[in-house]
């Protein structure tokens, strides 16, 4: 697992449909929560910047757009600061920046890109929003989740060979 892997994903699936429509997980306390869990403030514009970098992220991951101008105009002037650990040199946008959560999200679509190439991927249900990063040793998975999409997707493929027969 790359890091802040879970804040890519968690960024990326806070709009998932939900009885047919888009719902929105990254405003009021919920989208708050999520913030707060992963360091930021929740404040009104973080949330705002957020969701700016999940648009640009979705759209780079599902539809292959061009990540320097989706993600350049977002990324802006961001600087980073460091600090140095034992295990290493961790590079942080300034804790006072409203942008700081979407850029370490931006930093987080990095590292999977460039440490799993190919494993960042839409959910192949059309009509699901969410995103997945493949772990599995052949690189084929498919499927937000087992679960939801798989299952769907396997009952229709079972609908579909008994209407044939
Ligand atoms: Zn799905």
């Amino acid at each position: 697992v790359v890091h802040d892997e879970e804040l890519l994903i968690a960024v990326l699936n806070s709009a998932p449909v939900e009885d047919g429509t888009r719902a929105e997980h990254l405003g009021g306390a919920r989208g708050g929560e999520l913030a707060v869990r992963f360091g930021g403030t929740g404040s009104a514009l973080e949330l705002r910047r957020l969701r700016e970098m999940r648009d640009a992220l979705q759209r780079v991951v599902r539809d292959h757009a061009d990540p320097a101008k989706a993600l350049g105009p977002l990324l802006g002037d961001a600087a980073l600061t460091p600090t140095v650990t034992p295990s290493g040199i961790h590079w942080k946008p300034p804790a006072d920046r409203d942008d700081g959560l979407a850029i370490r999200t931006a930093m987080a679509w990095s590292a999977v890109t460039e440490g799993l190439p190919g494993r960042l991927r839409a959910c192949a249900n059309t009509e699901c929003n969410l995103f997945l990063v493949d772990h599995s040793r052949p690189g084929t998975a498919k499927w937000c989740s087992m679960a939801t999409c798989g299952n769907r997707a396997k009952a229709r493929a079972h609908a579909r060979r008994h209407r044939a027969t």
